[in-house]
């Protein structure tokens, strides 16, 4: 069960550890801890204003990732809807009201 819950996001960091390379940019972090992304990665990466980044650790290295929701259940990211809090797919919300049909 644990091994499932945490399943994800290893494979994003060992997916990011594997494509590591140096831009050759260095950018100063601010007072208030913000730094500027490089327009040209923005525009390689899809990244536009108010788009949400999830932030990773990896020993020494913090690694930035688009953030997309994904399913609290199966981990898709097609289809999204909030339900109580939580990100869950169309799919799993189907197969959830199914079992409540079959149950009695
Ligand atoms: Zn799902």
């Amino acid at each position: 069960m644990l091994r499932e819950a945490i399943s994800v996001p290893k494979l994003l960091i060992e997916k990011a550890v594997y494509k590591v390379k140096s831009l050759g940019i260095v950018r100063k972090v601010d007072e208030l801890g913000r730094i500027v992304l490089p327009m040209e990665l923005r525009r390689l990466h899809d990244i536009a204003p108010r788009d949400s980044l999830e932030i990773f650790t990896e020993g020494d290295n913090i690694i930035l990732k688009k953030y997309e929701p994904q399913c609290v259940f199966c981990s898709n990211s097609e289809e999204m809807k909030t339900f109580k809090g939580k990100n869950v797919c169309v799919k799993c919300l189907k197969e959830a009201l199914d079992q409540t049909k079959h149950s009695d």
